[in-house]
């Protein structure tokens, strides 16, 4: 298992290396290195645009920027983990004829350019400047590489301008990025993790008043560590299920007649009310799954504030299922991984992120942890596959500054 020191050594290097390769790139040496984080969910998925509840937190995991301030309004974007760089020009970004088809920047560049759009559109004048990325956050696997990247890029724009972004503005400018730009219909969590994460806490944010609590989620002291674990599905459609599962929660709070589904948590709904109210199969089980998701996010913070963590893993079992067999946003792999690893030891699992694949978290008691660890490698050898990625996961800072 990694300690912290570890992975703070690994991370500087990350850093001086990016710090070296930046002249290569560039010709000089950048001014700074800004970093933010990818984020893994406890608990709570599929709530954020239902203004619920999410528990996510931080990891140390990160995508950083190196950036070097230019005289015009020019941007040049490179990154170590692509082929292409992108260029563009601030003026026309903050023009919204940029936006016509055809203008628009398309590919992994969408995420950094649409967070310099969207700081343009609300009003902030950037400066031109070259951006040389790195990153330690696998992509494409539920951890939010997407949002560290937007996160990190967004924060090193407004700090190189001299513009001051408080955490929650800055989750809001790369949400927009994602929404309006990109054109992933997410919420507000990955950002909101990516801005605010404290270390050694997990956050409870209440999507709808944007109100955030650090709890403490001291796994180490209670003899247990989060280990994530990539599930290896292949990819699928998943741009079209997301935007699915999110009309038919609107579906469903219009049935009920409320603003949101999270009204049902203020109302204090049962999930056998729901059988009377919602007559259609597919949107009662959505719902549910949004109800009873919300009540673990809160139980389980709970849990965490009374120092009890090795409970999680029922809320997390518990979690798994819903998203089973009410939301339908697993995937057999995962399905799999999950009992893979709970008959391995495991104190709960489930699967993570947005859904239709990505990672496997598990709650592992130390003296299972080697046991939990071979058993996802040799289930992935009789599927023919390599040893899939796993990180034990960790709650580290939100978005900063580190160079
Ligand atoms: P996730 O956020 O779960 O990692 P997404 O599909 O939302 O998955 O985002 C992954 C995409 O973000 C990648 O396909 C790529 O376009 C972009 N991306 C993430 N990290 C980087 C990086 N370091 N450099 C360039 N693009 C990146
Ligand atoms: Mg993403």
């Amino acid at each position: 298992m990694d300690g912290v020191g570890a992975m703070t050594q690994r991370g500087d290097a990350r850093i001086r290396e990016l710090k070296e390769a930046f002249p290569r790139a560039f010709g000089a040496d950048p001014d700074g290195v800004w970093e933010a984080p990818g984020r893994v969910n406890l608990v709570g998925e599929h709530t954020d645009y239902n203004d619920g509840f999410v528990l996510p937190f931080a990891l140390s995991e990160t995508v950083q920027a190196a950036v070097r301030a230019r005289e015009d309004r020019t941007v040049r974007i490179l990154s170590g983990q692509q082929e292409d760089s992108a260029k563009v020009d601030l003026d026309a970004l903050a023009r919204s004829d940029a936006l016509q088809p055809g203008r628009r920047v398309s590919g992994w560049a969408a995420y950094p350019v649409g967070v310099l759009w969207a700081l343009e559109q609300a009003g902030h004048r950037l400066r031109g400047m070259d951006v040389l990325l790195g990153s330690s956050v696998p992509t494409g696997a539920g951890l939010s590489s997407s949002a560290a990247l937007e996160c990190a890029v967004g924060l090193a724009a407004a700090e190189s301008a001299g513009i001051e972004l408080d955490p929650l503005a800055l989750a809001r400018m790369a949400q927009r990025a994602e929404n309006d730009y990109v054109g992933m219909p997410c919420g507000i969590m990955d950002q909101t993790a990516s801005t605010t994460g404290r270390q050694g806490h997990a956050l409870l944010l209440d999507t709808r008043s944007m109100q955030l609590e650090h709890v403490p989620l001291e796994l180490e002291r209670a003899g247990l560590s989060l280990l994530v674990i990539d599930a290896q599905a292949p990819h699928r459609l998943v741009d079209g299920e997301y935007a699915d599962r999110r009309r038919q929660c609107e579906e469903g709070a219009r049935t009920l007649g409320i603003e949101s589904l999270r009204v049902l948590t203020d109302q204090g709904t049962t999930p056998e009310e729901l059988d009377v109210s919602v007559e259609d199969d597919v949107v009662r089980r959505r719902v549910r799954h949004v109800l009873t998701e919300n009540a673990r996010v809160l139980e389980a913070a709970q849990l965490l504030r009374d120092g009890d963590p090795a409970e999680l893993g029922e809320i997390l079992n518990a979690a798994h299922v819903s998203q089973q067999e009410d939301f339908e946003i697993t995937v057999p792999e995962t399905d799999r991984l999950v009992e893979t690893v709970l008959q391995a030891g495991a104190w709960g699992a489930r699967q993570v992120g947005g859904g239709f694949g990505g990672c496997v978290i598990a709650l592992v008691p130390q003296d299972a942890h080697e046991a939990v660890v071979a058993a996802a490698a040799s289930q992935a050898e009789r599927r023919g596959l390599e040893a899939p990625l796993m990180l034990t996961a960790e709650p580290a800072p939100g978005a900063r500054r580190t160079a």
